[in-house]
């Protein structure tokens, strides 16, 4: 995806290619690469190739809402959560395993029962 126009030049020693935005006064500046001398190219499209994750866009939310868990697991049980052995921790994962996957199920039917609607 193209994010404006930019501005290329190369570097008359190195080669190297050097661009910046449009209308950035660039011809005293020097090749990033060798301080070499910059020659104008042409104009050309930047594109967006260094793009941000999504997990970012959504990350804040998660975390306040995983505090939200926290602080009520906190109200409910203190911090004795902390002192359990990693064996009773791991037996708590999997036990939220299965109930995931209950939970998946019961989903699922929910999907059939809207797919079967949708279809008459
Ligand atoms: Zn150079």
């Amino acid at each position: 995806m193209s994010i404006g126009k930019i501005n290329i030049y190369v570097c008359n020693k190195c080669g190297r290619i050097n661009v910046s935005d449009l209308g950035k006064y660039i011809s005293k500046l020097r090749c990033c690469a060798c301080f070499g001398k910059l020659s104008y190219v042409s104009v050309g499209e930047a594109r967006d190739y260094v793009t941000e994750p999504k997990y970012r866009s959504v990350f804040p939310e998660f975390i306040k809402i995983l505090e939200k868990r926290m602080e009520q697991g906190f109200k409910e049980y203190g911090d004795k959560s902390f002192e359990r052995a990693p064996k009773e921790l791991l037996n708590e994962i999997e036990e939220e395993v299965v109930d995931i996957c209950g939970w998946g199920l019961i989903l699922y039917t929910k999907l059939q029962a809207l797919q079967k609607k949708v279809e008459g």
